[in-house]
């Protein structure tokens, strides 16, 4: 699971193939792109759900499942991909044209944050997911240790996600230096990043994430959101975070 998750913070997380077995897999019943988009345009390729689209129903629909993966994470890592390829064009070429470098910086920094947070999200959720990491387990053991019950993370992680500011993020994560979690939150995908902290769960607040079914109540997709979490995901990303995997 180490590599997994260093694969993913990477980016370049090479989960390919899973898009035709997702083939026959399709509640809307149209199959999707022959290719993950991305995939032949540079180091990011965006992920095979890890699951139906409609798999999350009723807590997350089909369309919303469909449309911010194949159209809106493809954006992300379309994007990703040209601001990286760009970069070195500008840098290659030197003088006037490094002064797009900072311009190009921000669209990488919110492309590929965009990229990784969603990749994250979709495994982050399941069709039997839900209620309590199991007690023992190293997701379990730290929340007890660092919010004192798993009611006062749950508390906090959702007031977190309800509070952000416009298009962002609620995320728990480890964080390295102090070995503690954290609840923190991102503004659109990068703004308010804490440097080194290795997200763990990631919940999408942007609107895209929920305003077909729920419009404009955030905060009941939220508690929907609590229904699909897939603790055995989270766990594995802590103690690959740890280094105990
Ligand atoms: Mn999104």
């Amino acid at each position: 699971m180490a590599e997994l998750t260093r694969r993913d913070l990477l980016g370049t997380a090479a989960l390919v193939g899973g898009w035709f077995a997702l083939a026959g897999d399709t509640a809307l019943g149209q199959a999707p792109p022959a290719r993950p988009q991305g995939a032949t345009g540079g180091p990011y390729t965006l992920p095979a759900l890890p699951f139906g689209y409609a798999d999350l129903e009723p807590y997350i629909d089909a369309q919303t499942v469909k449309l911010h993966h194949d159209i809106h994470h493809a954006g992300y890592v379309r994007n990703a991909n040209a601001a990286i390829a760009e970069l070195g064009r500008v840098r290659q070429i030197g003088g006037q044209e490094v002064r797009q470098v900072r311009a190009l910086t921000d669209r990488l920094a919110f492309n590929l944050a965009g990229h990784l947070l969603h990749t994250i999200y979709w495994s982050n959720m399941t069709r039997d997911g839900g209620g309590r990491p199991e007690p023992d387990s190293a997701i379990g053991k730290m929340i007890r240790r660092d919010f004192g019950s798993f009611d006062a993370f749950a508390g906090q992680f959702q007031a977190a996600a309800q509070q952000v500011q416009g298009s962002g993020w609620g995320i728990l994560a480890y964080e390295p230096t102090a070995r503690r979690l954290l609840v923190l939150q991102a503004e659109k995908h990068q703004n308010l990043a804490v440097w080194a902290a290795v997200p763990l769960l990631v919940l999408d607040v942007w609107e895209h994430a929920y305003y077909l079914r729920y419009q404009n109540k955030r905060s009941s997709y939220i508690k929907a959101f609590m229904n699909v979490v897939n603790w055995k995901n989270v766990d594995q990303r802590l103690r690959a975070a740890t280094g105990a995997a």
